[in-house]
This record gives structure tokens, sequence and C-alpha cells, in this order.
């Protein structure tokens, strides 16, 4: 996996551009709210300036005679209209563009602020304000040309004044932290990006290793455990696909299981037909002999035919998750068909068959699935009750299920081996179910058809006493 397609690359990406935004607003805002200060200050200093300047007494006469001092950088203009024509006085000979609107305003009485820069390319904040004179002086000859003494005295009555101070100090206060921002931000930021790449790649180093694990537990060897170092949600993330595996190897070692359980079972009558067809055509037989072997053949045929057709039962159980057949099946008419059905193998046995309490119960299901279930529980009831004992059915709701229960007076079932009946082709007494006939599938076939209806099988079993097998199904409009 390349590192841009990585968690790592995209979780540093977004941490960057967080950080990135987090560092750029407030430098912008400390960039804007100093320059802002710095030149409020600068126009109040102005202000002021011109405040001062105002209250000299005879300040333009000390400025045409050349007696006003300037601060230091300060650059100070009177202008006025004398004989209808705009005049200017000014300690020092420097030319300051300030626009003849900024003046205009000023005369009549509006004060202004501007931002010009000299012939000599220093910038200039300018202030302009009105500037009402209480003296006469010589006027100049000319707006732009110096005073041109002697000439006569005028009285002038209103007058514009401009004070100038240069933003120099400002802009290196601002050029200087703008610098130091410049610098600042984007070796705060790789900093970071290198820190959160470090921390990322730590954080994250289990996950590589549970992948490089989990990519090296192959299905011949679910054996193996991804370690659990953490109890984090990584340490979560490895324990949940421990569980997963070992319900996958549970899951194949059954499977592994049933393969060798079904191909031996098939095996064995496959090795009795052999058996008994060759050594019967190795010399000439009688045709008693000849109907012995054949009868043998055929059983043999029966039963692998009969495991076959339950193996397929299963597999199509296994594949039809709700089977989409259902129908309404009344429980009470379905057991006493069965009943009557069995009555007379009963009887052959010498076997008690009650049809005790019985319910008419409805269930939503598959006629065909269930009359089998019950078929398989009935039929294990006969084969192991020995005669004169009893079997008894019955039916009775419960909420909104319905439980049918089977009991038998018979051989019962050894608690070690109660939890496995239910599994594919377990037998208790494997001779004697084998002689008997059974496969050790019909329970297993029982319980996928009750949990395919949404029930379940419970069993109960004492030994030589009987066993009580109870199939709890949910009753029609619950399916
Ligand atoms: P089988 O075809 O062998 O009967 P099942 O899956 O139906 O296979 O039953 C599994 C095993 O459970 C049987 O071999 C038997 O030992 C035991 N078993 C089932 N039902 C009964 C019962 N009613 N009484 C005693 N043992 C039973």
């Amino acid at each position: 996996m390349s590192f841009i397609h990585s968690i790592k690359f995209k979780f540093t990406l977004w941490y960057l551009a967080v950080l990135g935004i987090a560092l750029a607003a407030p430098s912008v805002g400390a960039y804007y709210y100093l320059s802002n200060t710095l030149y409020q200050s600068l126009d109040d200093s102005l202000e002021l300036r011109a405040t001062q300047i105002s209250n000299i007494r005879e300040a333009l006469s000390s400025v045409a005679e050349g007696q006003f001092q300037e601060e230091l950088g300060e650059v100070v203009y009177f202008y006025f209209y004398a004989e209808d024509q705009l005049l200017y006085l000014a300690p020092r000979d420097i030319s300051v563009p300030v626009s003849s609107e900024m003046v205009e305003q000023a005369i009549t009485g509006q004060s202004t602020f501007a931002t010009v820069e000299t012939s000599e390319g220093v910038e200039l904040r300018v202030f302009a304000t009105p500037f009402t004179p209480s003296e006469t002086i010589m006027v100049p000859a000319a707006a732009g040309d110096m005073p041109s003494p002697p000439a006569p005295r005028v009285n002038i009555e209103s007058a514009a004044l401009v004070v100038g101070r240069p933003t120099e100090g400002i802009k290196q206060a601002l050029d200087r932290l703008l610098h130091t921002l410049m610098i600042a931000v984007p070796v705060t930021l790789a900093a970071a990006g290198g820190g959160g790449v470090f921390l990322v790649r730590r954080a994250l180093k289990p996950v590589d290793e549970i992948t490089q694990k989990a990519r090296s537990i192959e299905e011949r060897d679910l054996s193996q455990r991804i370690e659990v170092k953490t109890r984090d949600e990584l340490g979560r993330l490895a324990s949940t696909l421990n569980d997963m595996i070992a319900r996958l190897e549970k899951a194949f070692g059954r499977q592994r299981q049933f393969t060798s359980d079904a191909s031996h079972e098939l095996r064995t009558p496959l090795a009795v037909i052999e058996a008994e067809s060759t050594l019967t055509l190795q010399r000439k037989r009688t045709v008693a002999e000849y109907r012995q072997s054949l009868t043998t053949i055929a059983q043999e045929a029966a039963r692998m035919s009969l495991i076959i057709d339950q193996l397929l039962s299963l597999a199509r159980a296994d594949s039809e998750k709700g089977s989409p057949s259902f129908e309404a099946v009344s429980l009470g008419e379905l057991l006493g068909e069965l009943s009557s059905d069995l009555e007379v193998l009963c009887r052959n046995k010498g076997l008690e068959l009650e049809l005790a309490q019985m319910d008419d119960s409805v269930v939503k299901g598959d006629r065909l699935g269930l009359r089998v279930l019950f078929m398989n529980l009935l039929d294990n009831a006969i084969k192991y009750t020995p005669s004169g004992g009893k079997i008894s059915v019955s039916a009775r709701p419960e909420g909104e299920m319905v439980v049918v229960s089977v009991s038998d007076t018979g051989s019962g079932i050894p608690a070690a081996d109660l939890p496995h009946i239910f599994e594919r082709f377990y037998r208790v007494d494997k001779a004697r179910s084998r002689a008997e006939g059974s496969s050790g599938l019909g329970l297993s076939i029982a319980q996928h058809i009750a949990e395919m209806h949404g029930g379940r099988i419970e069993v109960e079993s004492e030994l030589d006493k009987g066993s009580t097998f109870r199939v709890w199904l949910p009753l029609a409009g619950e399916v």
C-alpha cells in the first residue's frame, strides 16, 4: 500500500490542515490588529500635533520667518488663499503630494487623513485640518515656490494645516512581525507534521502487525491467534478477529469431520455390497443363496440411499435459510396423522403410543419439513424404547410459542452424550444404532427444521428411564 493511500497520510494531512488554519487565523488576526493599532496611534499623534501647532501663537509667521521647529521626520504645511491664489507655507523644502481636494476640504472646515509618498519616496501619513490664523503674514510668491520676501503682509481668514509623519517605523514593525510569522508558521507546521507522522505511525503500528498476522493465518492453520497486547480499540479489534478465526476454525473442523463421517458412512455399505457380491460370484450358488445375497445388497443400497437423502435434505436446509413455501399447519392434525401411521409399528414392537394433551395450535411452516421433524423424533422414540414401554406425544401453547413434547420410557441418553446428540453422524451406541439402520443424522435434521421455523429443540433424558424431546415453534402469525 502506498503512503498516499494510507491512513497515516490522510490523518497527517487533516491534522496539518487543521493546525495550519489554527495557526494562520490568529497570525493574520494579530498582524491586522497590530497594524490597526499602530496606524490608529499614528493618526492620534497627528491630531494631537495639529492641535499643538494650532495653539502656537503666530504659527504662520514663525513658519514664514523660518523659525518654526518641526519634530524629527515631521512635515508641516499651511495652505491658504491670498488674492484668489492657493499658496502654501512650509518650514522645509520638501514636496508633499497632498491632494488639492484634501486641502480644500480642510480650508472649508473638514479634517481628513491620507497616506501619500514624497518625491524622495518616503511614505507619509498626513492629516489636514482647518486652521484659523490670528496674525498677518508676508505672502509667499505662489503655491509650490519658496516664500520670496519681502512681500506685502496680508490678513488670512482661513487656512489648512497639514501635518505629516513617516510610516516607516510602523512598516518596519509590521514587516518584522510578518517575517517572524512567515518563518514560525511553516516551521511549526513542519515540526508538527513530522511529529504527527511519528505519532500516527506509532499508533497504527499494531494495525500493520494485525494485518500481517491475519494475512499469515491460512485456512490450514487456523489455530494461530493474533497477539492481544492492549485493551484499547485495537486490542478489541484483535480479540474480535481472534473470535472470528476461532469460529472459522470450528466451522472448518466441523466440515472436515462431516466429510470424513459422511464418506465413512457411505463406505461401509459400499464395502458390504462389494464383499457380498464378490463372495457370491466366486462360485455357483443356489437360488436361495442368491436371494440371500441380493437381499443383503438391497438392504445396504437402501441404507446408502437413506443416508444420501438425509444428507441432501441437510444440504438443502443449510442453503435455504427461511423457506418461502410456508403455509398454515395444524399441529394436532399433523401429529394425529403421524401417530396413526406409526400405530402399527408400535403395536408390533409392543409399545403404547399415546396422544396426550393435544392443542389445536397452528404454526406457519413447511408441512413436509415438520412431518420429517416429528417423524424423526417418533422414530427414535420407537427405536430406543424396549417392548412394553410407552411413547407419549403432547402439544400445548406457551406464550407465543407452541411446545410439542415426545416422551418415551426408553433407554435414555447418557449425560455425557446429551450435548452431542444433535451433531451430524453422532450416535451414542454406534454398533447398535448402525445395526438398527440409523445414520446419526435424524436429530440434526430435526434441529435444522426447527431452527428454520424460528424454533428450537430441547432434550431431557435419564439413563434407563426415558427421554423427552421438546420442540418449540412460534405460533402462526409470529413467523
Ligand atoms: P440415529 O439415526 O442414530 O437415531 P439421531 O440423530 O436421530 O440418529 O440420534 C442421535 C443419537 O441420539 C442416537 O444414536 C441415539 O443414541 C440418541 N437418541 C436419539 N433419540 C433417542 C431416544 N428417544 N432415546 C434414546 N436415545 C436417543
